[in-house]
């Protein structure tokens, strides 16, 4: 086991600081998923989000999503 490799086991994960933005779907009425760092796109349902053209659409009614609430997170479950 090389020393690097031993050092990334014993250090806890204490520095994943992923900052999310909630998107809104307004004819719907719900968060349709997160935008985590900017460029990962994470819907709440399978499907939930289509990018077109670079924009999130809401994958039950085609609206364009709104950005709602934001926030930095430790850890991807404690998004949102
Ligand atoms: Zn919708």
């Amino acid at each position: 086991m090389s020393a690097s490799l031993t050092q990334a086991l014993e250090e806890p994960r204490q520095k994943v600081r992923i900052a999310w933005l909630e998107l809104t779907c307004l004819p719907c009425g719900e968060v349709a998923g997160y935008i985590e760092d900017g460029r990962v796109v994470r819907p709440v349902y399978p499907g939930g989000i289509r990018l077109e053209q670079g924009r999130p659409r809401c994958g039950r009614c085609n609206a364009l999503l709104f950005g709602g609430e934001r926030g930095v997170a430790t850890s991807r479950e404690s998004i949102g």
